[in-house]
């Protein structure tokens, strides 16, 4: 099962939370169409924004799609096309179907594809944070394998050492993700006890060790 996405219509109170990450910065908050172009490559907005100037002029806007699915919102690091008209239009996929407009944080700040995003958990359940402690630990490793890259984030090579690191970094993420839209206050491990008394973040806390641990084992630097 997966997360059931969907950009916000309105300035909800989760908006609200997720915009309070941006304070001190420069930004403008706009509602864009998105109109997908055949062309267009999941999860590569930069280049699918710049073969589309290639063909028909404008220009890249840098930004932030928002994406909220009722259990947490966040804010990820996204490229539009500004028409020569200097209208804005979202031309890549959207992270679910049905998807036609887009709430996007512009702020013109290029810092690359391997940019973290930005989550808030408004629901402030345990495992919703620790599910974002996993992606942190795996931000790691994509930021220092992938950033000499100019491959999509997807397509990151990591040196064979850590891919049973990676992999289980990669299950856990769909455990939890399975685990918080399941709705169950009991442990994700099975046992009658409530999560924040039984496991709470030791499964996250012993992944990150065993990452730390190859790291050194294998003199990888990490960041
Ligand atoms: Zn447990």
């Amino acid at each position: 099962m997966f997360f059931n996405y969907y950009s916000p219509t309105e300035i909800t109170e989760p908006v609200l939370q997720l915009l309070k990450r941006f304070e001190g910065r420069q930004y403008e908050l706009i509602t864009i169409p998105i109109k997908t172009e055949s062309f267009s490559v999941p999860s590569d907005c930069y280049n699918n924004v710049n073969k589309k100037i290639q063909l028909s002029k404008g220009k890249i806007r840098y930004g932030w799609s928002v994406y909220d699915n009722d259990y947490f919102i966040e804010a990820e690091k996204h490229a539009i096309w500004e028409s020569p008209d200097g209208e804005y239009i979202d031309i890549s996929c959207p992270n679910s179907e049905n998807i036609n407009q887009l709430l996007f944080i512009m702020d013109d700040v290029d810092d690359g594809i391997y940019v973290p995003n930005i989550r808030c958990n408004y629901r402030k359940q345990q495992a919703i944070d620790d599910y974002f402690m996993i992606f942190e630990i795996l931000n790691v490793l994509i930021i220092h394998y992938g950033r000499d890259s100019k491959e999509i984030k997807d397509l990151v090579i990591f040196p064979h050492e850590l891919n049973d690191g990676v992999k289980t970094l990669y299950s856990l993420i769909a455990d939890y993700r399975e685990y918080i839209i399941s709705g169950i206050r009991n442990c994700i491990c099975g046992s009658s006890i409530l999560y924040e008394n039984c496991h709470g973040s030791k499964t996250v806390q012993r992944t990150l060790n065993y990452i730390d641990e190859i790291i050194k084992k294998n003199n990888l630097k990490k960041n």
